[in-house]
């Protein structure tokens, strides 16, 4: 990583200059967390003239309603057109950038902080780390060579981005490093539980049911020879019309899904147009998501991925089913994986 050319990329910021910080897409809370904090950090290092934001519709998803620094955000159509810095976090490339795109040329820097193995090392510095569980792990990594200590803001918007993406410490990403980092967090004084229970634990009597509907219409496909077990679901615009509810709520769909003890692969199709789908994508160990995704045009990580479908949903799941077999990981230990024994170890 090329820690002394960013920091010397965000020191030589002029005093009135202009720094665009940038997420990708359906920003997450590792996207939200990341750029937030980050932001809250340059804010204390006197940056004055800095905007936050993330292409789409200016809605932040309502678990993230109360992380710090979301005055910092601002609608894309009101973006710096041509920032001074702009910086960009957690997105593998430039097509999960929407119409903000174009700032990476207009923008008199464009620094990229990023975790995914794919990252397409779009922008002129990078500090891209797949081994990093989160963004916010090569934030902090940032703020620390900048000299900017945590604050509870700033530890509050990293905790966010660090317990999204790692499951809540649940995920193999989930290193003593990433302890130790959770634990420097903590030491400002922020609450998990309160955190938590907004971030995870929340959601309209609305969202229950229509997480029942579309739950109960879930198909498992059990592993044919040589084939994976595959367990799915979708839901359309209507199921969210229906039950009153905005298309984020959805994104946790897929963490009830991924516990289908018989499936190796788990996958939520969601519609987000007529002929569109958000597609989400769990594997348990034995199949490599990531390249499912980028052979159907997304991206992820090894065992997270998503991409964008066209057609009807039966027509999306149809492709990822094409792709399953040339994505398995190696041989022989998924064997083991399959053993099943009524005899606990
Ligand atoms: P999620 O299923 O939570 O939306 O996304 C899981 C992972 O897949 C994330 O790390 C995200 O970077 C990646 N991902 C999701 N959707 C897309 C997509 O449409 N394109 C790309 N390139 N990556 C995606
Ligand atoms: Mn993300
Ligand atoms: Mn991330």
């Amino acid at each position: 990583a090329d820690w002394a050319a960013a920091v010397d990329a965000v020191r030589q910021v002029p005093a009135d200059g202009r720094v665009l910080l940038i997420c990708h897409v359906n920003p997450d809370g590792d996207a939200l967390g990341s750029m937030l904090g980050f932001g809250l950090g340059l804010r204390r290092l006197g940056v004055r003239r800095l905007q936050a934001t993330f292409p789409g519709p200016p809605e932040v998803p309502e678990p993230f309603h109360g992380l710090p620094g979301l005055d910092l955000l601002v609608p894309a159509t009101e973006a710096y057109p041509d920032p001074d810095l702009v910086v960009c976090f957690d997105a593998a490339s430039a097509s999960r950038l929407g119409d903000l795109v174009d700032r990476l040329d207009t923008a008199g820097t464009a620094l990229v902080l990023d975790h995914h193995a794919s990252n397409t090392r779009f922008g002129g510095i990078h500090l891209v780390d797949p081994a990093a569980a989160a963004t916010s792990v090569v934030v902090e990594g940032l703020l620390d060579r900048l000299g900017v200590p945590l604050d509870a803001g700033i530890a509050e918007c990293l905790y966010v981005a660090l317990t999204t993406d790692t499951g809540s410490f649940r995920f193999e990403a989930t290193t003593p490093a990433v302890h130790e980092m959770a634990a420097r967090l903590l030491a400002t004084g922020i609450r998990p539980g309160d955190i938590s229970r907004r971030v995870f634990d929340h959601r309209p009597f609305g969202a229950v049911r229509l997480f029942g509907e579309v739950l109960g219409r879930a198909r498992l496909e059990p592993p044919a020879a040589g084939g994976r077990g595959l367990v799915w679901t979708y839901a359309t615009l209507d199921d969210l019309a229906r039950h009153g509810q905005r298309p984020y709520v959805l994104e946790a769909l897929i963490d009830s899904v991924r516990c289908t003890a018989e499936a190796d692969v788990s996958c939520v199709v969601k519609q987000v147009a007529a002929e569109e789908w958000a597609v989400s994508l769990r594997s348990k160990g034995a199949v490599d998501v990531s390249r499912v995704a980028v052979a159907l045009g997304g991206g992820g990580h090894r065992f997270a991925a998503g991409f964008t479908g066209r057609g009807t949903a039966d027509e999306v799941v149809e492709r990822i089913r094409g792709q399953l077999d040339d994505a398995v990981i190696g041989g022989g230990d998924q064997q083991e994986q399959r053993r099943v024994s009524v005899f606990p170890r």
